[in-house]
């Protein structure tokens, strides 16, 4: 059984593509008891956390982040999931007691959830003035394709992208992961090919992560008779970067009717962070001094 979160980096013996594979039950359970999301909820959070901490893993600054923002038109509205470079992520999802049935047993209605009428944007902040935004057109909202479908067009890179969120009967989440299959520039298109056709044999990558104890030993059932090479290996967690003090400057940056607008619909001074649900409680005082330390 796979039991620490963590994603390894690969490319075949020729240099014609690069693989990245992850396991990410542990995060994804985290996503779904802070937000306590339906099952179909879970899924779509963990499909959009899975595929930010692999993209994350490819940040080269330290302080580097990357925020992928899913908003299909759906019942689930928009999700919003955020990684950095050392394999901490965070996810929300709007509405997270949307659900809607399965589809089929065992096949969660991800896209019917999520909607098809909008758009997938990933924003990568790397220090400099402007940030890299890429913005395409959702083609399922199952994620997944969305994914292939941001790489092929927003990046040039032909790229087979399997998410998947295995989600058990009492609701927690029995296994969850993805992978990345992506072309290196110049690539003949039949290594992808042939990867591709090995991967769907092997069929839903939710299933594959459930039964298998490493994903070393996944590697070598997705690629079969062609050599390739481990480069990397990083281990991954939901981590936010949220803090009182954080917190604190926000609250002390509104105007006092806000703050007692706040006041009088919670009873005290509280705030919720949207992306972990962790409540942050403030005194009067301690607002005030802030506020006074302002320039
Ligand atoms: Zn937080």
């Amino acid at each position: 059984m796979l039991n620490k979160d963590y994603l390894i980096k690969a490319v075949d013996g020729d240099q014609q593509v690069r693989l990245i594979l992850s396991h990410t039950t542990g995060a994804v359970q985290e996503a779904h008891q802070r937000h306590q999301t339906s099952a179909t909820a879970s899924a779509a959070m963990g499909r959009v956390l899975t595929a930010a901490l692999m993209m994350g893993s490819d940040l080269k600054g330290d302080k580097d982040t990357l925020t992928v923002r899913i908003d299909g038109g759906g019942i689930s509205g928009p999700i919003v999931a955020t990684a950095d470079a050392h394999g901490n992520g965070r996810a929300l999802i709007s509405n997270p007691q949307a659900d809607l049935p399965p589809q089929s047993p065992g096949k969660l209605a991800v896209g019917a959830l999520v909607g098809r009428d909008g758009f997938l944007e990933v924003i990568k902040d790397m220090g400099l003035r402007q940030p890299f935004i890429g913005r395409v057109p959702l083609v399922s909202g199952e994620i997944g394709e969305d994914f292939a479908n941001y790489f092929l067009v927003s990046e040039q890179i032909p790229s087979l992208i399997s998410l998947g969120v295995l989600v058990a009967p009492d609701l927690s989440i029995k296994a969850a992961g993805g992978l990345f299959v992506q072309a290196m520039p110049g690539a003949d298109d039949k290594v992808l090919e042939k990867i591709e056709r090995q991967v769907f044999s092997l069929g839903p990558i939710s299933y594959l992560l459930d039964k298998s104890s490493s994903l070393e030993e996944i590697m070598e059932q997705i690629m079969q008779d062609i050599p390739y090479k481990l480069v990397g290996e990083k281990p991954l967690q939901f981590k936010c970067n949220c803090s009182h003090e954080r917190l604190a400057r926000i609250m002390a940056s509104l105007s006092s009717e806000e703050l007692q607008e706040i006041e009088a619909s919670v009873g005290k001074l509280e705030v919720c962070c949207n992306f972990c649900n962790e409540v942050y409680g403030f005194t009067q005082e301690e607002i005030a001094t802030i506020k006074k330390q302002k320039p």
